[in-house]
């Protein structure tokens, strides 16, 4: 099927077009840099700019399919979870596309659309996988029998999200927002050994209740406590190796849990999503650790792991063709959508 992917949950504008399983177009439009001077996403902003980008987003990713709004078998939109207003845009613009097209509209899950992104890069997902959803606002083992019908959530985080403390960690060595690309770049430079910093519920009286869950806030803290008493000290600030280190700490917890849960379950495949999973020693490690134990690691490239309309598409392409009913046309924006459900029932 021909479907039309409409994202707008956070600070991308995105609009995706794919053909089963084939990407025609993926155009972007991001108020990041409206947000940068204030150190996170600002929802307002958001929003005002999501309603400034949404029709000329569109307009784009139709010419560079090559193909108009007639063409479309099926809109999809991401109905949350995220920030409402920025979700009401999208799902607004979609619901008059669609009402305009008379096309059957999608509500997706924008997390499970980070993992059914994998499919414009690798083809179908092989199932059971697990996937592990690394972004700003999630940090999540889930299995995957079928992402049709949801996933069942394994563990997660139990204080900040993955992306986040990499955002915090960025702000208070100056490094600016977002976080992640920067240090994955000052990383290179340093020495990950350089600081042993604290990796978070991997002890084994933590293991025996958060098995497959994650704690970022007192590595973050550590981060802190750690620069804070060089800077008292009067000693510069070595930049690239806590960078290193911080990355070293995140990277190593993620993929020693992400590869237990696959063990645990039995699953051959290990699927990463969201923005971190552009982190290039995320995706060194995990190859590293899985290989040892027999494990595929798909990653999609950088640019589909954070969030783009791409990936909204594609999860509403294997939704039509699973034969999924379609959302009504009330349906809404639900900020704290639940992960259990990957669309909204029709
Ligand atoms: P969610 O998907 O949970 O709603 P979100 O949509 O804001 O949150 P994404 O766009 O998927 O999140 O990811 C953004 C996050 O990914 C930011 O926290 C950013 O710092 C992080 N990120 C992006 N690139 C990298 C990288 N190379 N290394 C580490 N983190 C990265
Ligand atoms: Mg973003
Ligand atoms: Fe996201």
């Amino acid at each position: 099927p021909l479907v039309l992917g409409i994202e707008t949950s956070c600070d991308e504008t995105g609009v995706g077009i794919v053909r089963g399983h084939t990407l025609l177009a993926d155009a972007l439009a991001s108020s990041v840099e409206q947000h940068a001077r204030f150190g996170g996403v600002v929802p307002e902003v958001a929003s005002r700019a999501h309603l400034e980008a949404i029709v000329p987003t569109m307009r784009r990713a139709l010419d560079e399919a090559e193909v108009t709004l007639a063409d479309i078998d099926a809109i999809a939109v991401t109905s949350g979870p995220g920030l409402a207003g920025a979700l009401l845009v999208g799902v607004a613009a979609a619901k008059g596309y669609a009402l305009a097209a008379d096309k059957p509209l999608y509500g997706v899950n924008h997390l499970a659309a980070h993992v059914a992104v994998d499919t414009l890069e690798h083809g179908p997902l092989p199932e059971p996988a697990v996937a592990m959803l690394v972004s700003g606002g999630h940090s999540s083992l889930l299995l995957v029998d079928d992402l049709t019908n949801g996933v069942t959530p394994l563990g997660a985080t139990i204080d900040d999200a993955a992306g986040e403390a990499f955002d915090k960690v960025a702000r208070l060595l100056g490094l600016g927002f977002p976080g992640g690309p920067v240090i994955d770049r000052r990383a290179r430079e340093g020495d990950p050994a350089a600081i042993a910093f604290p990796r978070g519920l991997t002890a084994p009286k933590d293991l025996a209740a958060h098995r497959f869950d994650f704690s970022f806030s007192g590595l973050k803290t550590a981060v802190a406590r750690w620069v804070e008493a060089r800077e008292r000290d009067g000693e510069p600030v070595p930049v690239a190796d806590v960078s290193a280190s911080f990355q070293e700490a995140v990277c190593d917890v993620l993929t020693a849990k992400a590869i237990d849960a696959c063990r645990a379950h039995g699953v051959e495949t290990l699927i990463i999503g969201g923005g971190v999973a552009a982190n290039s020693r995320l995706r060194t490690l995990a190859e590293q650790k899985a290989e040892k134990h027999g494990i595929r690691v798909r990653v999609p490239r950088p640019q589909l792991c954070t969030d783009n309309g791409a990936m909204v598409a594609a999860l509403g392409s294997r939704l039509v063709a699973a034969g999924v009913a379609p959302s009504r046309l009330d349906l809404p924006a639900d900020s704290s959508m639940a992960l259990t459900s990957v669309s909204v029932a029709g």
